[in-house]
């Protein structure tokens, strides 16, 4: 961290014009995200300019309409507040679930939402208030807040100032923690308005995938009739949730119904438990069926539950994916963040990524080796394996295998209802300081960088980006390194 300027102004006019004058300056809460990020390489501001003087960051006003709490309010205050605790039970609950007493006498509300960590407590909170959120520059609705993993609305000279909350009728938190960290594995906050919105009913949900998000279904049951039962039927699709080796999907989309159930249960009273026909979720084959499975896997995606998977429809033939999907030039479109690539021979390639997400800020420099294990002419699945790898300086090695299937998909008789299925699956492997980034962290921005690949791959199929090739396709899978493979080259 050295050679990182500390500034520490006492009041927002100062704030301003330290942010104006330093434009790689980052602002410094209570430092519990920003502080590790730093350790760990992946930021290196210019200059901290430290809010803990300014006294304009610091209200808790509770009102008959609501309650104001400024950003730089820690944890444990708002845990501690007695009108809090009396007019809003589920904020201070939520404040006091976070973390351990270290954690949260430092830990602020404003840096927690500036961070959009997706396994964080207060993102749910406040999407699932229906919160303001106010900033030196405007007043920013929660639904249009949280804009990705670890993004947010804010710009980079934006302070935010603080969070309006309404008054609500019901409101409340229920975390299923992981317990080494205790964030949230998964974490369901339900709201019920008052006055005459009376019914309206908002739900959010946190560590599920990539970012905090609401449950419309959900919503829709229990705006019609606000009870447990009314969830009987809903269900959440695993698709939107993400695999890591602390969860499955499907758990993780099972779990947002209990407690979301449980939510709901603590105000009508009811039992939380789901009906006893509930429809089972994904079915797990015979244990020597899998061992067969297992004997022919060279093609398959495996169970290992530190893999990051998943699947795309594409309105393209397998011949025409499988072109796409080995063309540097096309995929090189396709990367986020990828400023070059270079072709070293028909198989391998390296590629040079920009990357910025959330406190992440470098560039890197990945090799990729690709495996063609069986073409479209060949049969199907067509499938080709990837290797990736790369130094991260003195923070570690990364690499990961990719396993990228094709299968024809028709969904009619006539040359444009031909379509490909495309299924992937890394492993992906960290050592050294990379290792500490966890897989939370880690596998969460991979699924997003991902998916943005497989968007932009079947934008550039279907002709809709003509542009120029910018970026590269192993980007998307490439970009799954970005935690473990940073800084080669800064900013
Ligand atoms: C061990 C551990 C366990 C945790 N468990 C949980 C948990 O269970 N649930 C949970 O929700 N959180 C949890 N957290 C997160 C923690 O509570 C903090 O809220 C979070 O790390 C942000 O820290 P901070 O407030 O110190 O902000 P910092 O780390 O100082 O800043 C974080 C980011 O926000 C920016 N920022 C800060 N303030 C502002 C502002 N006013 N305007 C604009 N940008 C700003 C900074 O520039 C930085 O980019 C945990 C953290 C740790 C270390």
């Amino acid at each position: 961290m050295s050679g990182v300027q500390y500034l520490r102004p006492t009041s927002l006019a100062e704030v301003q014009a330290c942010l104006q004058q330093h434009p790689q300056a980052q602002l410094l809460a209570g430092g519990q995200s920003l502080l590790a990020a730093m350790r760990l390489g992946l930021t290196q501001p210019s200059h901290l300019v430290d809010l803990q003087d300014v006294p304009e960051l610091q209200d808790i006003r509770v009102t008959d309409d609501g309650v104001w709490i400024g950003a730089m309010a820690t944890h444990a205050r708002i845990a501690a507040h007695p009108e809090i605790q009396q007019h809003h039970p589920m904020l201070a609950k939520l404040a006091h679930g976070i973390a351990d007493q270290q954690v949260r006498n430092v830990g602020t509300l404003g840096g927690s939402l500036a961070n959009n960590d997706p396994a964080a407590c207060w993102p749910a909170g406040v999407l699932a208030y229906g919160a303001t959120l106010f900033t030196t520059q405007r007043e920013i609705p929660a639904d249009e807040f949280f804009t990705d993993l670890f993004t947010t609305a804010l710009k980079p000279d934006e302070v935010l100032l603080g969070v309006l909350w309404p008054a609500c009728a019901c409101a409340q938190y229920v975390k299923y923690e992981q317990p080494a960290s205790r964030f949230a594995m998964v974490g369901v906050a339900v709201t019920r308005a008052t006055g005459h919105d009376h019914s309206a009913v908002r739900v959010a949900i946190t560590g599920l995938g990539n970012g905090v998000t609401r449950w419309p279904e959900a919503e829709a049951a229990l705006q019609a009739h606000w009870s447990v039962q009314a969830l009987n039927g809903v269900h959440l699709s695993a698709e939107l949730a993400h695999t890591d080796v602390h969860a499955s999907a499907s758990y993780r989309a099972h779990l947002s119904a209990v407690l979301c159930r449980r939510a709901v249960a603590a105000h009508t009273g009811e039992e939380a438990h789901l009906p006893r026909h509930a429809p089972p979720s994904t079915p797990r084959a015979p244990a020597s069926r899998v061992r067969k499975d297992r004997a022919h896997s060279a093609t398959q995606p495996t169970n290992n539950p530190t893999a990051i998977s998943g699947s795309h429809h594409l309105g393209q033939t397998v011949a025409v994916v499988w072109d796409a999907v080995l063309d540097p030039v096309v995929l090189q479109q396709c990367i986020p963040g990828c400023e070059s690539m270079q072709r070293l021979s028909d198989t391998q390639y390296t590629a040079v990524v920009k990357v910025g997400l959330g406190p992440v800020s470098a560039r890197f420099e990945t090799q990729i080796r690709v495996m063609p294990v069986c073409t479209p002419s060949q049969g199907e699945p067509a499938v080709c394996h990837l290797h990736l790898s790369g130094q991260a300086g003195s923070l570690g090695q990364g690499e990961a295998e990719v396993v990228v299937q094709l299968r024809a998909h028709a969904t009619g008789t006539s040359p444009a209802a031909q379509g490909t299925h495309l299924q992937w699956q890394a492993t992906p492997q960290m050592s050294g300081q990379l290792a500490q980034l966890g897989n939370r962290l880690m596998q969460a921005s991979a699924r997003s960088l991902s998916t943005q690949f497989f968007e932009r791959l079947a934008r550039v199929l279907s002709g809709q980006d003509a542009s120029p090739p910018k970026r590269g396709f192993f980007s998307a899978i490439a970009e799954l390194f970005r935690h473990w493979h940073p800084l080669i080259f800064r900013k």
